[in-house]
Parts: structure tokens; sequence; C-alpha cells
């Protein structure tokens, strides 16, 4: 797939929710990469866009039976269907779809950056949006691999950058109470478990295959040195097995009220008159 499709593919979300605006807007109009240069600087200029949403992903393995794309796909999403809720004050600008993932390069198919490139990804996209006025932009990581140097570089980017930035995981919105309430095994985010299964199954069901999974008979031919992430490995597919659309509908759901709240407060905060 080219980066082209790749990024069609993550757009192709279902709606969730309606705009705050009323009325369709069409999924494509709060995506910066689908937009022309002329909606994008009417946006800008008098459409009323207040923060832009980077979302940030990862390319790895994600056990033998969800996407490779899984995480970047996760972080667009719900940053699509936020900037529906919002329009026209948010936009998703293009993904990072490759992160920090060094510790899943034993499991094939894994891409991962050194934690400088990365993070020069992210700023220099922060850069770019700052230039054409942009005042609020809100980081949403899908990637556990990249939270902590994301939160370690806010205060050098907002230094250098002069921006309103912030920068959250999408599963922040999750307590321990609400992972407890809806999963069985009571973990968010694990990795490709009950939890991002479930996500899945509820976003974008054509990313969950199951066909000619056993995890069984491969596991010894896995080739995972490390013994405990050898049995985390086993534990997540045995996890997965307890997740449904339902539950991801419902964690999807929170996360959205979350992310809708969160940017309203920036756009509050930063665009006091
Ligand atoms: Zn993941």
């Amino acid at each position: 797939m080219n980066r082209r499709s790749l990024l069609h593919a993550l757009a192709a979300a279902p709606l969730i929710g309606s705009p705050s605006a009323g009325g369709y807007v069409h999924p494509r109009k709060v995506l910066l990469w689908e937009c022309t240069r002329k909606e994008f600087r009417e946006a800008i200029e008098e459409g009323g866009l207040r923060v832009v949403i980077l979302p940030t992903g990862s390319t790895e393995q994600h056990n033998e039976h969800l996407a490779m794309i899984h995480d970047t796909a996760s972080a667009v999403f719900l940053a699509q269907q936020a900037a529906l809720r919002l329009y026209p004050q948010a936009m998703v600008a293009t993904p990072v779809p490759v992160g920090i993932s060094p510790h899943w390069m034993d499991r094939k198919g894994t891409l991962t950056l050194r934690k400088e490139t990365f993070l020069a990804v992210v700023f220099e996209i922060c850069e770019s949006l700052k230039a054409h006025g942009v005042r609020a932009v809100l980081i949403l990581n899908g990637h556990g691999g990249n939270e902590a140097p994301l939160k370690e570089s806010l205060p050098e980017f907002r230094r250098r950058l002069g921006i309103r930035l912030e920068a959250h995981s999408y599963w922040e919105a999750y307590t321990p109470e609400i992972a407890r309430k809806f999963l069985a095994s009571g973990k968010i985010p694990a990795h490709a478990a009950e939890f991002e299964t479930s996500f899945a199954l509820a976003a974008f069901p054509e990313r969950v295959h199951w066909e000619g999974v056993d995890y069984e008979k491969v596991k010894a031919r896995l080739g995972i040195k490390d013994p405990r992430s050898a049995r985390e490995d086993e534990e997540f597919a045995r996890e997965a097995r307890l997740a449904s659309a339902a539950k991801g509908e419902g964690l999807i759901g929170i996360a959205l009220e979350w992310l809708v709240a969160r940017i309203q407060q920036i756009i509050a905060e930063t665009f006091r008159s």
C-alpha cells in the first residue's frame, strides 16, 4: 500500500455522532491532507479553525490477528470523530504512522524510528502548522512507546514554538474503574489484547483477521527471546479472544467525549477574547 492509499484507508472511517454545527459535514473536510490549500486557508483565516490534532501512532506487530497500522488508525479515528463533532473548530493533521518501537523488533513486520527521528518529525509538523497560523496543537498519541518521549519533550517544544501545545495518549480517558467495567481482563491499553481488539472490531473490523490464526501451533516458531515477553505475547493472544464490538463502542464513546472536552478546554483557554 502506498502512502496515499494508506492515508485514504485511514480516513475511511464510519461516522459517529454529528457535528455540533448541525447538518452534514463530509468526513474529508476535517482532514488536512484531504483538503485543498484553498480550504485550509479559508478555515484558518475566516472559518474558525482553532486547534489542529496531530495523531501519532506506529506500524508494528499487533500479535497474529490485528493490522500493524492499528495504533495509528485508532488515533486517527478518534481525532477525526472529535474534529467532526467540533467542526469547524478542529482539524486533523497528517498522522505520524511510524513510532518508537524497538521493543517489538523481534516480531516480524515492525518498523521503528529512533527517538530523535520521531520527535524531529513531530516537531517539524508542529512548526509547519505554526507557520500557517495555527495557534494550538493537540498531539493525540496511540502508541505506548511514543508516550514518555512526547511528554518529556513538551516543555522544550513549547518554548521553541511559542504556541499552545498538548500531548495525550487517548487511553488517558480511561480510569481503572472504566477498564474493569468494560473489559474482562481489565487491561488498557495492553497490546493487541482485549482492549485494542475491541476497539478495532468497533471502529474498523476489516483490520481484524482471525482467519488462519492458531497461536498454539505457531508460538514455538515466533522466536521471542525474552521469556517474560513471550509469556505476555501468549497472554495477550488469549485475552484478545474476549474482545467484542460492543465493548469497543462503549470505550470509543468514552474516549471521544473526553477528547472533545479536552479540545474545548484548550480552545477556551487559548482564545479568550
Ligand atoms: Zn497497539
